[in-house]
């Protein structure tokens, strides 16, 4: 009841809402109460000032003695770590690589050289030139990396000047500390300081400062509009890593249940982790394979550490973006090759090029795309249109792909198919790389899985005549709920809208399994409501035969799959069809998750 009733004490989120509790992002889980310290940005004084010509060589030595300091300190933090926190690694060493890159250092040389000014001023000049390409790019991953960019220039004012405020050291008292933002350093910093959390203005799930919290361990809130402004040092607050919530004022109440609800979170955790090495089945038998979604490589660990039953969804357009230039075929092969070694016997199926739509296609290295300035990207030359416009690209994957089929259970995933025609288009690619592979000698599966996305109304509509030519469904319901309810999956102001439980939508998926079945094919959902635990139920009644998740989802989603019947879930899948609004498909499934579970104080 724990979360109810913290609701209830603050106001729930799509009602009233208490005026002392602010909400962000959750950065990392876990549930501190504490006193504040609040750190002011750094550089809010710099100095702009004019140089004479025969001082500018003078300017450029210092400013590249900043940037020598600089590396020079990130390379000491650096050797400060053991290996556990790779992830750490891995940004210090981009911020690294970020200090040779000519974007900063060298647009920041040519401006001193160019406009005669100081240092200080032209690396904010130029870090203000970066920030307008970045506010062009839609990819919410890549603009977060715009968050790099300014650690790095942070790092490089403190070595220039005196304004810099670093880190304090030596609290009296364990703290909570609120920023604008940190610097790697700063969160290395706050393992060895009395730092009970933290909290940032900046930042996103995939920011720096949320990878730092969450394998430091410490809670963390990010992305809090102006609350280096809204609290002072020396107040009290409530941070609520789990939902991204931030208590101003909170009453002695509201602690104690804080307090109590974390030491819950933390009990059931713990019991979640029982369950990653138990199979995925009801307790009448019913499988259902609990698979993993991932972008990177680098994720398998987290795959195989919460006991997927394979790789549901692989989004293989991350290795494309952020290169230098268009992964070539050995390259591809590579990347797939250890994914499927890795995880033998258990499936990995692959999304071909998802690129286009909120996936900006600019971001593909060479920029040469036709969809650059699409007027409305979501409808426009995405994902398997562009690789059939793009056909070298596209046969590239594909060869990769068949290539690696050789090594262990592949299956081929197609995004966005909405016309039996694409289809056939691929199939014809396929079956020419096929034949290309034989005469070559180079060997593959030749029963390699086909599949397809459904993720597109007319998909769902002409479902049993696609499924009579695939042999998997994966509905992607992040863009089925786009595109049939008309709601932009990115945009703010019709997020309330965008609603995973509208009638709508569960009677496609539900006509979606059907038609598949009807056809022998096994029928996945891989859209972020496979991996909440709330929709999980329903989902399950409808009969898909394996739910694909980020991976920390899955121990939650198989303990419910432990605790249910098919008789009991499909029995409440039948009553959901009935509901006509999402208000009461809500309820309904409120009611039957509280009578058959007992979980809902672990519920949003
Ligand atoms: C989906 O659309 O549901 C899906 C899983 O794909 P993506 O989020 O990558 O578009
Ligand atoms: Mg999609």
């Amino acid at each position: 009841m724990m979360a109810k009733e913290i609701q209830e004490l603050q106001g729930d989120q799509s009602g009233d809402r208490d005026p002392e509790t602010v909400y962000g992002i959750s950065g990392s889980p876990g549930i501190v109460v504490g006193r504040v310290v609040v750190l002011r940005p750094r550089a809010d004084d710099l100095v702009r000032y004019h140089l004479e010509k025969d001082v500018l060589e003078e300017e450029q030595k210092r400013f590249q003695q900043a940037v020598d300091q600089a590396e020079q300190e990130l390379k000491d933090l650096r050797s400060k770590f053991d290996g556990d926190l790779s992830d750490t690694l891995t940004i210090i060493d981009s911020h690294i690589r970020m200090l040779r890159d000519p974007m900063i250092v060298g647009q920041t040389a040519r401006l001193i050289e160019q406009q005669q000014i100081n240092a200080e001023w032209a690396l904010s000049r130029s870090l203000y030139l970066i920030k307008k390409k970045f506010d062009h790019i839609a990819d919410e991953y890549i603009r977060d990396r715009f968050a790099d960019v300014e650690y790095v220039t942070k790092l490089l004012w403190e070595q220039l000047s005196e304004h810099g405020q670093q880190f304090p050291t030596g609290f009296a008292e364990p703290v909570i500390v609120v920023s604008e933002d940190f610097t790697p350093a700063d969160t290395v910093r706050m393992q060895s300081e009395k730092v009970l959390g933290f909290l940032t203005e900046k930042g996103g799930t995939t920011s720096h400062t949320a990878i730092v919290a969450r394998s430091l361990g410490l809670p963390a809130v990010v992305g809090v509009e102006n609350i280096t402004q809204q609290c002072r040092t020396g107040d009290t607050i409530i941070l609520d890593g789990y939902d991204g919530r931030v208590c101003l004022a909170p009453t002695i109440d509201q602690q104690h249940l804080y307090q109590e609800y974390d030491r819950q979170h933390q009990a059931f955790s713990k019991e979640l982790h029982w369950y990653i090495n138990l199979s995925s089945e009801t307790l009448d038998g019913l499988q259902v394979r609990l698979s993993a979604n991932i972008e990177i490589p680098k994720e398998i660990k987290q795959v195989t550490y919460y006991g997927a039953d394979g790789i549901g969804l692989f989004r293989s357009e991350f290795g494309y973006f952020q290169q230098r230039h268009l992964p070539d075929e050995e390259t591809l092969l590579g990347v797939y090759q250890d994914l499927v070694v890795a995880l033998t016997p258990q499936p990995v199926t692959i999304r071909t090029l998802d690129a286009g739509g909120d996936k900006l296609a600019s971001q593909l290295p060479g920029h040469r795309f036709k969809n650059l300035h699409e007027r409305n990207p979501a409808l426009g030359l995405r994902s398997i249109r562009l690789s059939l416009s793009e056909q070298p690209l596209f046969i590239t994957q594909i060869r990769a792909l068949l290539r690696a089929s050789a090594f262990g259970k592949l299956r081929i995933l197609l995004p966005l198919i909405s016309i039996l025609g694409e289809l056939h288009q691929v199939q014809e690619i396929i079956g020419q790389v096929m034949l290309d592979l034989t005469n070559q000698g180079i060997p593959f599966d030749p029963a390699v899985e086909v599949g397809i996305m459904v993720e597109v109304p007319s998909a769902v509509v002409m479902a049993d005549a696609l499924a009579a030519e695939v042999d998997f469904f994966s509905i992607g319901t992040n863009d089925l709920i786009q595109y049939s309810l008309a709601i932009d999956r990115g945009n703010e102001y019709v997020a309330k809208m965008y609603d995973p439980l509208h009638p709508a939508i569960l009677r496609m998926i539900s006509q979606t399994v059907k038609a598949g079945h009807d056809q022998g094919i096994e029928v996945a959902l891989c859209g972020e409501m496979a991996g909440d635990v709330f929709m999980a139920p329903v989902l399950l009644g409808l009969g898909l035969d394996e739910l694909s998740m980020r991976p920390s989802a899955i121990p939650h989603v198989k303990r419910l799959l432990r605790h249910s019947t098919s008789r009991r879930l499909n029995g409440l899948a039948k009553e959901i069809l009935k509901c006509s609004d999402g208000k009461e498909t809500r309820a309904l499934l409120e009611k039957y998750i509280a009578k058959n579970y007992g979980l809902q104080q672990l519920i949003k």
